[in-house]
């Protein structure tokens, strides 16, 4: 199908996400197993990876393109950790294996994101270009940080939400719980704006 001329090379750049709990549930996380993973875009297959399920991990393949250089194969293992649910089963979680100045991440997330080379936490791509405008991102994410500690929990998102502190009404505690996840929401969609649009100038450089 014809692209209108010199937009169509963006596709392949464009921001791409996998879901652990995704895989989970289509039982490809069944070791030992291939498939085949694609994004498509106006229903256009526009990337694919191939994955194959290990005991404890997954080990993504696939062609990556960076600016100056040719395609190159890549192959990312990345580890599985199953944790225990309070209802009984197991979930998985995504352990992110990329690298920051020298420091293993390791975050266990549900969802890594492919805006580089490499599939990575959203952590881990806020750090690698936090030279970047990310106002948005950083300003929702100060917000649900603050809303953490005032009610006496951490500051680190990777933590459940805070219990109720003894003596506050839930419904206070409901309005601030709210409030939180409509910054938190807001802090992710603009790391994934932020993401996409790196996506898109990489492109036009490539
Ligand atoms: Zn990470």
């Amino acid at each position: 199908m014809a692209r209108p001329a010199g937009g169509g090379k963006n596709t392949v750049e464009s921001c791409r996400s996998v879901d652990v709990l995704e895989w989970h549930r289509r039982g490809y996380l069944r070791p030992p197993q291939w498939f085949s993973w694609a994004w498509t875009r106006d229903g256009e297959r526009v990337a694919s990876i191939n994955v194959e399920t290990q005991r404890h991990g997954v080990t993504l393949k696939y062609r990556s393109r960076s600016y100056g250089e040719g395609w190159r194969d890549v192959e990312q293992r990345v580890g599985i950790e199953w944790t225990s649910c309070r209802l009984g089963g197991e979930r998985p979680w995504f352990e992110c294996s990329a690298a920051a100045n020298g420091d293993y991440c390791g975050r266990r997330v549900i969802k890594l994101y492919g805006a580089g080379r490499l599939f990575a936490c959203r952590h881990c791509y806020r750090l690698a270009y936090a030279s970047q405008q990310e106002s948005a991102h950083q300003r929702g994410l100060g917000k649900s940080q603050k809303i953490r500690m005032r009610l006496s929990g951490s500051s680190n998102m990777l933590e459940e939400f805070p219990d109720k502190p003894k003596g506050m009404h839930w419904r206070t505690y409901e309005r601030w719980r709210r409030v939180h996840d409509v910054a938190e929401e807001r802090s992710t969609r603009g790391l994934m704006g932020f993401v996409e649009r790196l996506g898109r100038r990489t492109s036009r450089r490539a």
